[in-house]
């Protein structure tokens, strides 16, 4: 018997509904006290002095490159194997990504390879906190120290997740989380800067806000700026799903786990790993087997959704043209995105779901 799974679904209940059919009612939709309530959840729980929240993780990472004044003829080292607007926000300001290949076992940056990318030109390390995994900071901020660098955390994926018992998000100069609607939690679409320097605080504000500053008048514009505002009705979305969060993260490791105790048994997929200094906040669950491709085929005929996460951003076709990268540039992002499948994931997947993934996934590799 077919079964369709999606790839995510959020999880929104009555709280949800009833948050922002209240927003609804009222006449305020922008610029409120759900924005701010949100923005003070969100700081709580990460640890964080300061919150802003934007309409979209990417538009949270432009406002953090701006922000630390990166621009043209700047460098910034990131991952290539990553979702696309983690490096295209240097692009925005004509500054250039420079990859660094990852970690096999992570799938982050690896670290060991970070020195000798290192330049005069370089301002900024980028970690991706890839699939929820946090990337290895201790290593990453003592570079940065060495060399003056900021750190900005990616951490779109892994609100929630833990590095030696510290929140993502909370280890660098800054850092940006996504709600789009596959991400832990939802906005609908969102984002969120997070850090505890005031003056970057600030100017994020500002930025979002039309280049406006507080305490001045509404048509008065400090700066450049643009409309990457979160609208009333997200931000109660937000609220709710943020007092919830430990009940979300919670459901997502237990079906994280029903998935890993069933597959363990199959010798051709190697399960996500998870080392001893983290806590994941599962954002997917990305497993690899070989002969992906047919493998993936197999399993979308057949109802359930599945991926490739990622693609390298280097082999993404305007980067090959634009800084003439290559297939070999990054031997180990290539070969591990070619064996990657992320399977059906959400924090209300129920058993008969994952029983299906996994004897659908049994058949295909039969
Ligand atoms: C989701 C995501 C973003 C931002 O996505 P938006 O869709 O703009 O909210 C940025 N980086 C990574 C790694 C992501 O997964």
């Amino acid at each position: 018997m077919k079964m369709n799974v999606p790839l995510s679904a959020p999880d929104i209940g009555p709280l949800e509904r009833q948050a922002v059919m209240q927003v609804l009612s009222g006449s305020v939709l922008s610029i409120g006290p759900q924005l701010e309530a949100f923005e003070r959840l969100v700081a709580g729980y990460v640890g964080v002095k300061y919150a802003v929240a934007v309409n979209s993780g990417t538009s949270g990472l432009h406002l953090v490159i701006r922000s630390l004044g990166i621009g043209e003829g700047d460098e910034v080292l990131t991952t290539p194997f990553s979702f696309v607007a983690s490096a295209n926000c240097m692009l925005f300001e004509r500054a250039k990504p420079v990859f660094v290949d990852i970690d096999p076992l992570t799938l982050n940056i690896d670290v060991s390879k970070i020195e000798e990318k290192i330049t005069p030109k370089t301002k900024a390390i980028l970690p991706v906190h890839v699939f929820g995994y946090p990337a290895d900071m201790r290593e990453i901020l003592d570079l940065a120290k060495k060399y003056k660098l900021y750190v900005i955390e990616d951490a779109c994926e892994a609100l929630g997740s833990r590095y030696h018992n510290k929140m993502a998000g909370s280890l660098g100069d800054i850092g940006v989380f996504a709600f789009y609607p596959n991400k832990q939690i939802t906005t609908g679409e969102g984002g969120m800067v997070v850090t505890d320097r005031s003056e970057l605080a600030d100017l994020c504000r500002s930025m979002r806000n039309q280049g406006r500053e507080e305490g001045n008048g509404w048509l008065e514009h400090c700066r450049l700026g643009y409309n990457y505002r979160m609208d009333e009705l997200s931000a109660s979305l937000g609220v709710v799903q943020m007092q919830r969060i430990d009940e979300i993260l919670n459901k997502r490791q237990a079906a994280a786990e029903k998935y890993s105790t069933r597959l363990k048994e199959f010798a051709q997929v190697e399960l996500p790993y998870v080392g001893p200094e983290i806590k994941m906040s599962w954002f997917v669950y990305v497993i690899r087997v070989p002969d992906r491709d047919r493998v993936l085929q197999y399993l979308r005929a057949r109802g359930v959704g599945c991926q490739t996460y990622f693609q390298p951003i280097h082999l993404q076709p305007f980067y090959t043209k634009m800084f003439g990268c290559q297939k070999g540039n990054f031997p180990v992002t290539e070969k591990v995105a070619s064996s990657t499948l992320a399977l059906p994931f959400a924090s209300n997947l129920t058993d008969e779901q994952i029983d299906y993934v996994v004897e659908t996934l049994a058949e295909a590799l039969n």
